[in-house]
């Protein structure tokens, strides 16, 4: 009888150490595959934290060579003088059309440089004074990448061709108007009538002449054209196209304007586009390296 429930103790006793070691073990398991999974999770956390820090450097450090980049670009487009704009020697591996837009900003800039985005096309657009309500336009195409230059603040020849004093009166002026909109004067020009016109002769005798000399001199450099869509005068779509298309340059800088009244010039913009890029051009907003465009002084 003893012996017998001596056996049973003994047998409680094994299963009860049994059950003891179980428990330890399973707890002690537990406690080590729950160990792990803290340690993974610290693991993923640790890991994600540093995808989120590069990503971050990534992205400060794409927005201070993009800030970086803007600055050098205001630097090098503002007025400088005794700096030297432009060159011209000719690059003849590289084919490059600048389009360049007189007397705006208009009702039709805002088309234009839907356009020009359409097409992934910079293009340089020389203001006047004119047409204040269309100012905000000059801002943004220069933050859409295009350059801003100066024609005149007020596009009367009657006025700017009186005097030497007087055209760098009237261009100060719309250097204003471009400064409060892009925060500094640019240093590219473009006489109304180009640098050849002759309608200043009735003004002043020779004032050309002496005015492609002192605005180089003053830190601006003039830029005329080779090529003009003939837009200055009332032209259809058609006879747009038909001037501004030619592939007769490796470089072309084309006159078109950009004025409220000039719908046939947004009408042609995208086919004398097409046909540039399909003839393998590049489309260029001028800056400090671009090749200068002069025509024959005439008065
Ligand atoms: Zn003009």
């Amino acid at each position: 009888m003893n012996k017998r429930k001596g056996r049973r103790y003994n047998t409680n006793a094994v299963v009860l150490c049994g059950l003891v070691f179980f428990v330890i073990a399973a707890t002690v398991f537990c406690m080590v595959a729950n160990g792990r999974e803290v340690d993974r999770e610290a693991k993923k956390a640790e890991a994600q934290q540093q995808a989120r820090s590069a990503k971050e450097a990534e992205q400060k450090a794409a927005e201070e060579a993009a800030a970086k980049e803007e600055e050098e670009r205001k630097e090098s487009f503002t007025l400088q003088p005794g700096v030297a704009v432009g060159t011209t020697e000719v690059n003849e591996e590289e084919k490059v059309v600048y389009l360049t837009f007189d007397d705006g900003p208009s009702k039709n800039t805002e088309r234009i440089l839907d356009i020009l985005e359409e097409y992934d096309a910079k293009a340089t657009f020389f203001i006047t004074g004119q047409q204040k309500d269309y100012r905000p336009m000059i801002k943004k195409a220069y933050d859409a990448g295009h350059t801003i230059g100066l024609h005149s603040y007020s596009h009367d020849y009657s006025k700017i061709y009186s005097s030497t004093d007087a055209f760098f009166e009237d261009l100060d002026k719309v250097g204003q108007v471009a400064e409060e909109q892009i925060g500094f004067v640019p240093c590219f020009i473009r006489f109304p009538g180009g640098a050849s016109n002759t309608v200043s002769k009735k003004y002043t005798k020779g004032i050309m002449g002496e005015l492609t000399e002192m605005a180089v001199e003053k830190g601006y450099q003039y830029y005329d054209w080779n090529v003009s869509s003939g837009d200055g005068a009332k032209a259809t779509k058609e006879e747009i196209i038909k001037q501004s298309e030619t592939d007769k340059y490796s470089h072309v800088m084309i006159l078109f304007h950009d004025a409220a009244t000039k719908d046939t010039t947004v009408e042609a913009l995208p086919d004398v586009i097409k046909y540039y890029q399909d003839l393998g051009y590049e489309f260029r907003a001028v800056d400090r390296e671009s090749l200068i465009f002069h025509h024959q002084i005439n008065n």
